[in-house]
């Protein structure tokens, strides 16, 4: 028969193994959520910046046609302009000719900062499109590691659990609570080793016949003071379970 503190150190060990793997999945589940909304956000932002270059396009076709309009304008007045009978009329269509070539040059400037906008937007969504997809292959690689190893992890959380049960009777149930309490309140370790008089759950230094007791192999759990740890020894006499 095994002592108390020998099964709840091969309880620990199972404990932690099957932490380790529950671990592993919640971190594969977690980074395929996160990815996820980043994906949808990614997304989200590669049609905002679609919408804005859409936008500036339709502002430069808007621009040409007025350049266009300007032109028309310059082409009609300059016509007229054998028609001319005195120089009040002269002056007047060539203030208008003038006006039409300036709005004309304002347009094309217009023109010319739109065209390097969408250049600018052009860049930045083309970099989003390829976070996107990285993001996807991203997903897709998770997902599909998370597939081949489901099984091997529910695997080993069974087998892991088949053996916890087949010991665990060797303890009484009220110690396996106790080892449960202090395992839920202390991430996951709920025994601790004794090294230089000091506990190594907590690293807080023990009072020496705490150690002494339990070298002893008297079959009497000790707790450290501080954590509430279950403390053990490394080789301790041997003795029988209660
Ligand atoms: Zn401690």
């Amino acid at each position: 028969m095994f002592k108390t503190i020998q099964v709840l150190q091969k309880i620990q060990k199972i404990d932690l193994e099957i932490l380790a793997v529950e671990e592993e999945r919640k971190r594969y589940a977690a980074e395929i959520e996160a990815i996820t909304a980043g994906i949808e956000s990614g997304g989200q932002a590669i049609e905002e910046a679609s919408a804005e270059i859409e936008g500036l396009r339709a502002r430069i076709r808007e621009a040409d046609d007025r350049i266009a309009q300007s032109n028309a304008k310059v082409e009609k007045d300059e016509k007229r302009l054998n028609d001319i009978k005195n120089s009040k009329e002269m002056n007047a269509l060539t203030k208008e000719i003038s006006g039409a070539n300036k709005a004309k040059r304002q347009c094309e400037q217009d023109k010319a900062a739109l065209n390097a906008k969408v250049d600018e937007k052009t860049l930045v969504l083309k970099e989003k499109e390829e976070a996107f997809r990285a993001k996807n292959s991203e997903l897709e690689r998770l997902a599909k590691e998370a597939q081949v190893n489901g099984p091997a992890w529910q695997e080993a959380i069974d087998k892991n659990t088949e053996a916890r049960d087949a010991i665990k009777a060797a303890i009484r149930p009220e110690i396996l609570r106790k080892y449960e309490m202090i395992r839920a309140k202390r991430g996951g370790q709920g025994i601790a080793l004794i090294k230089n008089e000091t506990c190594q759950g907590c690293f807080i230094h023990l009072p020496p016949q705490v150690y002494i007791i339990l070298k002893r192999g008297a079959d009497e759990l000790q707790f450290c003071p501080h954590c509430h740890r279950i403390l053990y020894v490394e080789n301790a006499d041997p003795a029988e379970a209660v």
